[in-house]
């Protein structure tokens, strides 16, 4: 596996495989990964015939009182791992080469971007459109796998290909659980044993909400009610939102039909988790 730090060199090596009729998958992340993460790249390597893996902790998406500073790292153990998955490539490329000095050009993304997370994460998904425009640009994959745990990321990413036209196609890959059913985070590393607890609550009104949805339950209000009250009755929780609507605008909706999002955000302590599900008739 090539460890790559350069834009020219990553810009080189995907540019031969393409002159070789080669085809490339990306996967774009920022690290310390997780079964969630492995499972993407697995699913790259059995549609592509090269896997590019990025590893960049994207200063851009960070709000200035998060944890861009404490955000886990490991390269060594990274490095092993995505090797072990048959990756081709570890693109690691320096902020100050991402972001040099005068850069000034910015996707934003709208309606999308404005609700859910980008209520009280406002810049975040300008972050994350940018640097995923830039990766899509040096990479030119023929396709790029991203996560249902970041369903409003995957939602904007697919937004902005199609307005940009930009030529890849976008794979969802589902969401990865512990055995317990919390969604695999590199974030879920800071939690302690009680956060740990609470964190649960999450999935478990996700189960929750199903269970009332297969018997009949048609409310988005009452099942919204439902899931604050079974998060709230958790110690160290602070709910950001719980969301039903639509899966492509992300308008909210009063009436469950087949196919609606439940997204949550919740503060677990001073650690923010996100988990969605459709749910289904
Ligand atoms: P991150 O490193 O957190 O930016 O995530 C990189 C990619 O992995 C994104 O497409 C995420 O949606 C995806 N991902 C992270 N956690 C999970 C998970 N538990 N299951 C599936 N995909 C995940």
């Amino acid at each position: 596996m090539k460890i790559i730090n350069s834009i020219s060199g990553m810009r080189k090596l995907a540019l031969k495989w393409k002159q070789e009729g080669l085809s490339v998958a990306l996967v774009p992340t920022m690290g310390f990964f997780h079964e969630g993460h492995l499972s993407l790249m697995k699913a790259a390597g059995s549609k592509a015939d090269h896997v590019v893996v990025s590893l960049f902790v994207n200063p851009a998406q960070f709000g200035s009182n998060e944890d861009l500073n404490h955000y886990p790292r490991d390269l060594e153990h990274d490095a092993k791992l995505a090797e072990d998955k048959g990756v081709s490539c570890l693109f690691c490329p320096d902020a100050k080469d991402i972001y040099p000095p005068g850069f000034q050009t910015w996707v934003r993304v709208e309606g999308v971007s404005q609700r859910l997370c980008g209520t009280s994460r406002p810049e975040h998904f300008r972050g994350v459109a940018t640097i995923v425009a830039k990766l899509l640009i040096i990479v030119q994959p023929d396709m790029a796998i991203f996560g249902q745990k970041d369903f409003q990321q995957l939602q904007v990413i697919r937004r902005m290909v199609s307005d940009l036209n930009i030529p890849v196609n976008i794979i969802a890959h589902p969401i990865v659980r512990e055995p317990d059913g919390l969604a695999m985070s590199s974030r879920n590393t800071y939690l302690d044993a009680q956060e740990r607890e609470s964190a649960l609550s999450l999935v478990q009104a996700i189960r929750l909400a199903e269970k009332m949805v297969a018997l009949g339950n048609r409310s988005g209000p009452e099942v919204i009610q439902a899931i604050r009250n079974h998060i709230q009755s958790f110690g160290n929780t602070k709910i950001d939102y719980v969301f039903i609507g639509d899966p492509e605008s992300l308008k909210p909706c009063r009436e469950i039909v087949d196919e609606t999002l439940l997204a949550l955000a919740v503060w677990v302590g001073k650690t923010r988790l996100i988990d969605n599900t459709l749910l289904k008739q």
